[in-house]
């Protein structure tokens, strides 16, 4: 029997009664990718509050690979919550927070000494990071890239690549950032092939130096392993090698910004493990806590140690049931057989959708690094030109028929393919024929 079991409509009666509400009660900037009004979640399904079975690939966008509601995660949780819930790490010191920064300092690549912050968001970690490495190197200068994303805080949307989705609207921006073009291996410059594309790319980020800014005055070049919502784009090794042999030579920090594609999600605890580079800093949030709010950057602790003490933290940052929270998903996680996985969904994955790609003229490309998967489509496989609404369509066509699927892209015209690792092989394949099927259904 199908595990998805659509006893409705999406939305069906209830969830419309409760979508209204929200549409009265919250601003309208607040995007809403379904219609889905969640009940109850479990493992990678998703029954809404009309008595629909659904299956979840887009796991809360990124923040569940050990699954909805993982028991050890939720006796984790009331364990901590029967003993306290905030005494705040500014007044008090609860061991739950200080475990975890020895995991995280003993786990993260590097071996030097290392201290870890922790906070409550993505924006939270990347603004932290940033903002250490300034008071380290004494120097004001950051390198993002084109199609990064590293949130909405003032300073994170500031340092945020796709203009007209994230930051239309929003007046001036911080200063000092300086955004570089970064090599995606499906876009390659026209008249380019791979190769001349990836050393023009390399290139360019020595040209920067002279172009844009010295490298004297540079704190921080901050970088996703693989770009999340840019569209799953892996960041060749060469690339990644290069910041760092630049970063090295010029005393500038480099931040690795692993929210989307750390905790597993590509086969290594993090993704820039496969390009064997060691960054200073790394950022972490959204699976660190299946669910719960918590973020942290892990770096070296000469540079973590630099602020006078009073110039970080937060009322929340460090919260015991939080950290209780990451301490089990960890556990989860960080095992062989669990990491295992993601190369498990990635084969299923490919060996199920490779065939519709060189059959249909819309599919692109299907890329990514272990479990961190997008297909992107085009109007025409020969000019690559985006095709957003189509992806749309699809999207809106699955979602109908019961998978909760999202997309991403510079041009949002990818889907992204974040399911929990806790899926069956079943319900694995019955999600992604759904997928299939809406691909079929529209471009037919
Ligand atoms: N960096 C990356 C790479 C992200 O994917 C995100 C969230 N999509 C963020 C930062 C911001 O995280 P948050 O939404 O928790 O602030």
């Amino acid at each position: 029997m199908n595990t998805i079991q659509l006893k409705t409509s999406i939305p069906g009666p209830k969830a419309k009664k409760i979508i209204d509400r929200r549409c009265a009660s919250m601003p309208a900037g607040l995007g809403k990718l379904s219609d889905v009004v969640v009940e109850k979640s479990e493992g990678a399904l998703i029954w809404d509050v009309d008595g629909n079975q659904l299956i979840d690939f887009a796991g809360g966008i990124g923040v569940l690979n050990a699954g909805h509601r993982p028991k050890e995660v939720v006796e984790a949780i009331n364990h901590q919550v029967n003993k306290s819930i905030h005494s705040c790490i500014l007044v008090c010191t609860n061991e739950p927070a200080v475990e975890l920064c020895e995991k995280l300092n003993a786990i993260t690549p590097g071996n030097f000494s290392k201290k870890t912050l922790l906070a409550n968001s993505g924006a939270e970690a990347v603004d932290n990071a940033v903002n250490i490495a300034r008071y380290y190197t004494k120097r004001a200068g950051i390198i993002v890239f084109e199609g990064g994303y590293h949130g909405r805080s003032y300073l994170t949307l500031s340092m945020t690549s796709k203009y007209g989705l994230f930051k239309k609207g929003y007046g001036s921006m911080a200063s000092d950032i300086y955004r570089l073009p970064a090599p995606n291996m499906y876009r390659p410059f026209q008249g380019m092939n791979q190769e001349q594309y990836l050393d023009h790319c390399i290139n360019q980020l020595d040209h920067a130096m002279i172009s844009q800014i010295s490298p004297e005055d540079i704190a921080a070049i901050v970088i996703e392993p693989v770009q999340g919502e840019g569209g799953f784009v892996p960041m060749p090794k060469a690339f990644l090698q290069k910041i760092r042999s630049i970063c090295t030579s010029h005393g500038i920090v480099m931040i690795a910004d692993e929210i989307q594609s750390g905790f597993g999600r590509t086969g290594k605890m993090f993704a820039i493990e496969h390009s064997e580079v060691i960054p200073d800093i790394i950022t972490m949030a959204k699976s660190m806590g299946s669910g719960m709010p918590i973020s942290a950057i892990t770096g070296r602790a000469e540079i973590l140690d630099t602020p006078h003490p009073g110039a970080v933290g937060g009322t929340y940052g460090a919260n015991p049931v939080a950290s209780a929270a990451a301490l089990a998903t960890l556990r989860i996680i960080n095992t062989p057989a669990f990491l295992n996985r993601a190369n498990e969904i990635a084969k299923t994955i490919h060996t199920e959708m490779d065939a519709l790609k060189a059959s249909n003229n819309f599919i692109g490309d299907i890329r990514g690094i272990g479990a961190m998967q997008a297909i992107e489509f085009v109007k025409d496989k020969a000019t690559k030109e985006p095709n957003p609404e189509l992806t749309q369509a699809i999207l809106t066509e699955a979602l109908n028929n019961g998978l909760v699927i999202i997309r991403a892209g510079l041009f949002s015209n990818c889907i992204r393919l974040l399911v929990p690792f806790s899926i069956t092989d079943e319900q694995l394949r019955e999600g992604i024929q759904v997928l299939k099927n809406a691909i079929n259904t529209v471009t037919k």
